[in-house]
């Protein structure tokens, strides 16, 4: 199939083929024709599907033709929320390169750095607007921002939205939208409050489910490590200073872990920035930046940080720490081996750890095979994993979010 047989305009068809873009991806193929006819859209879909296009480009389309049409004035039609900042940027630039030949205004507008700018721009008119909650709201509350006249909204991330406490924003601003519009509704997961959620703002939606939460588990090349936690750090650097890692993305769990790690191998004369929640706005973008251009080899992260960052070509994806939710492991590998590039994904698990890989396991339906021979390794061999089943561990240490897992 090709994008002409989805019905696209020739602006369109010119921006992709300039992005060389050959193909439609499944989610696109089935989003696009149904977003064209103004349906609601309900979409479990994760990033690295191409996502993003599969809303973009039929809401560049529509746009177009009113503003062929004559019917559009300088107010803003589309707004797509989404839930940080690194991804309002992004799906800012798709927009920006999907429609480069179809002359509309699209801003993004997120918390973290002045207002000023996102202001004076809003004053020159915009058509599309790519908003995280709370500054959307808070420039909605400061009359800088008028939802009335919103056609389109789309809901992206809606689960991280969940996870991050968004939602009773989202739900402030979605009772301040028209209720006459068109809704897409994007999550990776569809826990029951998402379920709930997405029947609370969908009219008769088309429902498209592209990505079983394994598939990026099937396309990346895995490898599990097993190492004491106190010698993570040294096979960290043993693995950077030895293998041909090229650029790796490396996750730890939280922010403090995430500088320590970073100092750690900067002593190592590596070459290495952190991104997360603590970090400035422009130091994270300063960060992502070098290390899309090649210019940082290793960045370390923290999953909110670097949820849905697209980055092409990222050859390593490293777990310093398991994550706690299995799907996380999914979403972090899934930032490499994009659009069918060949990527490694590989995870240091800890004796304390084994129980999460058992579940990262039963998640993705297969055992990640085992580095047999590396320096650091554990010095209690014994790699079976425990009977015990998680489930009982992670009620345990979950309390209430482990309901929405159980229920799944
Ligand atoms: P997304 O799921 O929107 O984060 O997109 C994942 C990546 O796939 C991005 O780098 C896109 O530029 C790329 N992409 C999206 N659609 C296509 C396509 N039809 N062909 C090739 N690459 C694509």
């Amino acid at each position: 199939m090709d994008f002409k047989d989805l019905g696209l305009i020739v602006p369109l068809l010119k921006a992709l083929q300039s992005q060389e873009y050959t193909q439609p991806t499944p989610i696109q193929q089935k989003a696009i024709p149904a977003v064209l006819q103004n349906k609601d859209l309900l979409a479990c879909a994760q990033t690295g599907t191409g996502k993003t296009a599969a809303f973009a480009l039929p809401l560049i389309q529509l746009l177009y033709q009113q503003k062929e049409e004559g019917r559009s004035a300088k107010t803003i039609k589309v707004l797509v929320l989404t839930p940080t900042r690194e991804l309002a940027i992004q799906i800012e630039e798709s927009f920006k390169a999907y429609g480069a030949f179809a002359g509309l205004k699209h801003l993004a507008v997120y918390g973290g750095v002045s207002k000023f700018h996102q202001v004076r721009q809003l004053q020159q008119g915009v058509d599309i607007l790519i908003a995280t909650p709370g500054r959307l709201l808070d420039l909605v509350m400061q009359r800088h921002i008028s939802l009335q006249h919103i056609e389109n909204f789309v809901l992206d991330e809606a689960d991280r939205m969940l996870d991050m406490g968004f939602i009773t924003d989202v739900q402030k601003i979605v009772n301040k939208l028209p209720v006459k519009r068109q809704t897409l509704f994007f999550s990776a997961t569809m826990p029951p409050e998402i379920v709930r959620l997405s029947q609370s703002m969908l009219q008769n939606p088309v429902k498209i489910d592209i990505t079983p939460v394994s598939t990026a588990a099937e396309t990346v090349e895995q490898t599990v490590y097993f190492v004491e936690k106190t010698d993570k750090r040294s096979l960290l650097i043993h693995l950077l200073k030895t293998n041909e890692i090229e650029s790796a993305l490396v996750f730890t769990e939280t922010k403090f872990g995430a500088d320590k790690l970073c100092n750690a191998l900067r002593r190592e004369n590596i070459n290495v920035q952190a991104i997360h929640g603590n970090k400035s706005q422009s130091e994270r973008q300063r960060a992502l930046h070098n290390f899309k251009n090649k210019s940082l080899r290793v960045l370390v992260a923290t999953d909110i940080a670097a949820r849905g960052i697209d980055i092409e070509s990222l050859s390593h994806v490293i777990n310093f720490e398991l994550p706690n939710i299995p799907e996380t492991y999914v979403h972090r590998i899934g930032r490499t081996g994009r659009a069918g590039a060949s990527g490694k994904a590989i995870s240091f698990c800890g004796m304390e750890e084994k129980m999460l890989l058992r579940d990262i396991h039963k998640l993705i339906a297969q055992s990640i095979p085992v580095m047999q021979n590396h320096p650091y390794q554990m010095a209690d061999a014994n790699l079976a994993l425990p009977a015990k089943p998680l489930i009982a561990y992670r009620s345990l240490n979950r309390g209430g979010r482990n309901k929405t897992f159980m229920q799944r």
